[in-house]
């Protein structure tokens, strides 16, 4: 299929704006063919002005056509076959078993909301009926559900372009909630946002969804994200992304005339916690896992373990010189775009320099001409992590640092005062684990999610996950960007006070059409008739 470089304003394609820029291979840095057009005020004006026409008829319609369309996208993204994975892989570096993994994941994912929007129960429906002889006063009829909020923009990150991109968990959720999407392509593999792009709008356009339900904007400078979330059709944002950039939006978002919710879901250092059993039963074992984990992707993930803690003592050295041997046995690879490359190269070089933190290994051979990250280690104690903020920062890429407590209040002391993060895992046996439960306390106030004996990496898509952190791993804690429940930072509660039956949303009237569990009288499946 061939690329335009245009934007996809629904229906009709536009290239009015007379900057262009065209995506690199980041091994070798060579040019790929297309060049894409910066989106205009205008073309940005047109996708949202067509977002807000479709907002009530495309949340008006029956939940089932709404789920037919996301199947649809499974079904066109598919059809995409190898095309799709060339251009992704041209544009991010990133091998082809990965990238298929990550489709079937994409795939998987609409098909997963298809099903939680046509089974219905997302809606939390809750029902209190009228008491007309209550006294002293009578009770209303009162009624409520969720509802799509109206046009969003979503904002993809460089690591996951299929399954956190065009199609990711967030436009699939907020289409199915009944928000027209306006996504804002990432000028790290823009090639592969328009091939997706266009397979949403071929299912949109099967499937019957109005005009302007979902559009592509292209722009490689920072203004096109601005103009967006600054837009006053804009009802909500979702963005992935780094701190930096999230950071900017989300006060971009609150200045506005009328502030609206930005969700974003940003990065972490996902601190991993060796307990001295664990430790001494198998430290190998979890080193070896550990290195794995952070070479992962060459580190390329939110849930990458950027930080180590554990007691001082043998069994932590031991720990220390496998880990090493780990890294001197990796290899370099190629990191997804030269601007990633160069944070990298920059946030290790931040460590290096950092007084009180040693290198303890960094794997040989990164070519700089084919943007390789070479995995490297540092190490030091918790007295200089805790005495230095900027150590809990996020070193995108595979760096991990080993932290020395010298004893368990220390340890704990790490645990209080470590920044907001996606994730902590824990390495221990059973008894370590009941002689600590006062950090498994401490983290469940500081993280989204909680990992025994396993690692950060490799998140599991499914509807109890939570993928969402305090900041600074998330702008708002509550929210997921990974699972069905995704679906909440599109909605708000709508209520129905004495309404006839006729007039009410399916969900709510008493016969209960779509057959959906819901609260009644205060009473879980409760029956209204
Ligand atoms: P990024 O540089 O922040 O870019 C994400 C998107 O935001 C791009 O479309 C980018 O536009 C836009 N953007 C960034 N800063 C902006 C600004 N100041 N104003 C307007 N638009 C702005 O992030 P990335 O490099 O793609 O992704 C890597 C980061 O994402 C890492 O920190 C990683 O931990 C995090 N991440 C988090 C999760 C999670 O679920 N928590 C998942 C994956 C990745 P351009 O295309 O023009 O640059």
């Amino acid at each position: 299929m061939n690329l335009t470089g245009h934007q996809l304003l629904d229906t009709s394609t536009s290239a009015e704006g007379s900057t262009t820029f065209t995506a690199k291979n980041p091994a070798g840095g060579v040019e790929l063919p297309t060049a894409f057009h910066e989106a205009t005020a205008t073309e940005i004006d047109k996708a949202l002005q067509l977002a807000q026409t479709a907002a009530i008829p495309l949340r008006k319609l029956p939940a089932s056509q709404r789920a037919d369309f996301l199947e649809a996208i499974a079904d066109e993204i598919e059809a995409l076959g190898d095309a799709l994975l060339e251009r992704a892989g041209q544009e991010t570096g990133l091998p082809a078993p990965r990238l298929a993994a990550e489709r079937g994941r994409t795939i998987d994912q609409a098909r997963a909301f298809a099903h939680l929007i046509r089974d219905g129960n997302w809606v939390d429906a809750r029902i209190d009926r009228a008491q007309p002889d209550r006294e002293p006063f009578p009770k209303p009829d009162v009624r409520s559900l969720l509802q799509g909020v109206g046009p969003c923009v979503v904002f993809g990150a460089s690591n996951f372009p299929l399954a956190i991109s065009v199609a990711g968990a967030d436009t699939i959720a907020a289409l199915g909630a009944g928000c027209p999407v306006v996504i804002k392509a990432h000028h790290g593999h823009p090639g592969t946002c328009e091939l997706v792009a266009s397979a949403v709008l071929a299912a949109a356009k099967k499937t019957g969804m109005p005009e302007g339900t979902f559009s592509l904007v292209q722009g490689a400078s920072h203004e096109t994200g601005a103009a967006l979330v600054q837009h006053p059709r804009t009802k909500v944002v979702a963005f992935t992304g780094s701190l930096a950039g999230g950071r900017a939006l989300a006060n971009l978002c609150a200045a506005r005339p009328e502030p609206i919710p930005f969700y974003g879901e940003l990065g972490s250092t996902n601190p991993v916690f060796l307990l001295p059993g664990a430790l001494s039963e198998r430290g190998s074992d979890i080193a070896e896992g550990f290195i794995g984990s952070l070479t992962l992707g060459v580190g390329q993930f939110c849930t990458n373990p950027g930080l180590v803690v554990g007691l001082a003592g043998e069994q932590l050295e031991n720990f220390k010189s496998s880990a090493a041997g780990g890294i001197l046995g990796s290899t370099p690879a190629t990191m997804l775009h030269a601007g990633l490359h160069s944070a990298y190269i920059n946030g290790v070089e931040r460590l290096a320099n950092t007084p009180g933190l040693s290198p303890l290994a960094e794997a040989a051979g990164a070519d700089p001409a084919q943007s390789h990250a070479a995995p490297t280690l540092f190490e030091t104690d918790a007295a200089t992590v805790l005495g230095d903020r900027s150590l809990q920062e996020e070193v995108f890429g595979p760096a991990s640092t080993i932290v020395a407590c010298a004893d368990k209040n220390q340890l704990l002391a790490f645990a209080e005062q470590m920044d907001g993060s996606l994730t902590a895992t824990i390495h221990g046996t059973d008894q370590d684990l009941a002689e600590h439960t006062d950090l498994v306390a401490l983290l469940e106030e500081k993280v989204g999610r909680l990992v025994f004996n396993g690692f950060p990496t490799g998140i599991e898509v499914c509807p109890s996950m939570h993928h969402g952190g305090p900041y600074p791993a998330s702008t708002h804690a509550h929210f997921t960007s990974i699972g069905t429940r995704t679906i909440t930072k599109f909605t708000r509660p709508v209520c129905y006070q004495g309404f006839p039956q006729k007039a009410l949303p399916a969900e709510l009237q008493d016969a209960n059409p779509m057959g959906i569990q819901r609260m009644v009288d205060g009473e879980a499946d409760g029956a209204t008739s």
